[in-house]
């Protein structure tokens, strides 16, 4: 046998050990999902949320903690994936989704809710300087990709290896069979000759570059300010459009990672959070393409649907943004949240621990690795099922992560929510810091 079997052995056997654990104190959650199974494929209608052996099924939240149906309490770091912001029981956002209730939820008209959340968003992100509503971050970035080859003329859309824009536009681990059929050119992320040279290649072709300035799904990799600013001259050259989701980023400060180095894309899309915890998703951008929705004109390009402006996501959004995450309490947020991701890897750091943390304020996620993580290549399968691991190691301490290695972190999470997670992290590398580092040092001789 290699050390690397060997290491990688002991890492499959400790998490097994795990497994069995977590399936003796969960029964109910595993008969739920059994149950489940009779009408949903594999128990599941969300494949983010699947995990070996099963995953918990949830019953009740409050503030920053989740409880399961066995029983369990634990602290809330998936933070559904983000759209979680605001936690699970905050005051003014029930009040505003009561209201909306109390005043009839299918209205099939304009109501006054969605123009104020429209204006509230316009105000945060000035590029969006119009903006339509949808009911998912999926969903506004179809809209913002069919809308760049409509006004472009131009069929290509250039995306990020590792990039998540949506269930039907998934280009991490190998993609998705079933994404939406369009013509891609993958570009490596931060990666400026490479991208640089494709935009070129493709210019005549090239409706649109979509980005996330965080990478995401691939492990919360942040794109270098002067990458994005590389991406919009080099757009701008070629006449193709310049798209940002930032479904998730925008809750990073007030205005979202635009907001922080200034740049104005042409078109950006939300999600996640806007809705205030309810299904919702924006896109919007410069006038002169976004206008081309008005229902005045007579070749107004078409945007119907149902749920685009339901009263509990337009009033629960509008709260959300307008009385909690207000811009003060958004730039608060990210330093204090950035504070305790620098924390996290601070102690790795001292207890030569080769585990980092990555990603921007609220929104993170642990690698394996001595180094920087620059792109989606760098991200090793071993890396994945170490994130994997410490999230099976977290349930059974309490903490609840993303099953992939994520953490979000919400408004209602105290200091002694952040300890408790520190806590279970280095509880967790005492016990396994020698195995950590025996993974690294072989994948460091494997690359080599
Ligand atoms: N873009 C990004 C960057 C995302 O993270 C997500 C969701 N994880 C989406 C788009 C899709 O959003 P939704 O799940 O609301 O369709």
């Amino acid at each position: 046998m290699t050390l690397s079997n060997h290491r990688l052995e002991q890492l499959e056997k400790a998490f097994s050990g795990l497994k069995q654990e977590f399936a003796k104190r969960n029964p109910l959650s595993l008969k739920a999902s059994q149950e489940a199974a009779r009408a949903l494929p594999g128990g599941n209608t969300r494949s983010v949320l699947f995990y070996e052996p099963f995953p918990l099924t949830m019953v009740s939240g409050q503030g920053a903690e989740v409880r399961d149906l066995d029983g369990h309490t634990y602290i809330d770091f998936v933070g559904e994936f983000s759209a979680g912001l605001y936690g699970h029981s905050d005051p003014i956002i029930k009040q505003a989704i009561i209201e909306a209730l109390e005043c009839g939820i299918v209205l099939a008209a304009p109501n006054v809710l969605e123009a104020r959340l429209a204006e509230a968003v316009q105000a945060r992100f000035p590029s969006m300087e119009r903006l339509r509503f949808c009911n998912s971050g999926t969903e506004a970035n179809i809209l913002a990709l069919v809308t760049a080859r409509q006004v472009t003329g131009r069929s290509k859309i250039l995306v990020f290896d590792g990039a998540y824009h949506g269930g039907v536009l998934v280009f991490s681990k190998g993609g998705n069979p079933i994404n939406i059929p369009f013509d891609y050119v993958i570009a490596p992320y931060n990666d400026y000759e490479a991208t640089r040279s494709l935009i070129q290649a493709h210019k005549d072709d090239l409706a649109c570059v979509i980005v996330e300035p965080i990478l995401g799904a691939a492990g919360n990799i942040p794109a270098e300010r002067s990458f994005l600013e590389m991406l919009r001259e080099e757009t701008a050259k070629v006449g193709a459009l310049l798209i940002f989701d930032e479904v998730k980023t925008s809750r990073c400060g007030a205005g979202g990672i635009q907001g922080q180095i200034g740049l104005t894309p042409d078109l950006t899309t939300l999600g996640k959070y806007l809705g205030g915890g309810l299904s919702s998703g924006a896109f919007g951008g410069r006038a002169d393409i976004m206008d081309r929705f008005d229902p005045h004109r007579p070749d107004a390009f078409r945007h119907a649907g149902t749920f685009n402006n339901n009263v509990c996501s337009m009033a629960a959004g509008l709260a959300g943004l307008t009385r909690v995450f207000t811009p003060e309490r958004a730039d608060a947020f990210l330093v204090e949240c950035e504070a305790f991701r620098v924390r996290l890897n601070d102690e790795m750091v001292a207890r030569k621990v080769p585990l980092r943390f990555t990603g921007q304020g609220s929104l993170f996620t642990m690698h394996l690795s001595p180094n920087g993580i620059r792109t989606a290549a760098d991200v090793t399968p071993t890396s994945r099922r170490v994130g994997q691991f410490f999230h099976m190691y977290a349930l059974l301490n309490g903490v609840a992560i993303a099953s992939r290695g994520d953490f979000y972190q919400s408004l209602p999470m105290t200091d002694a929510h952040r300890q408790t997670l520190r806590n279970v992290l280095v509880s967790f590398v005492d016990e396994y810091a020698e195995l950590l580092k025996a993974l690294v040092d072989q994948e460091i001789r494997a690359a080599a």
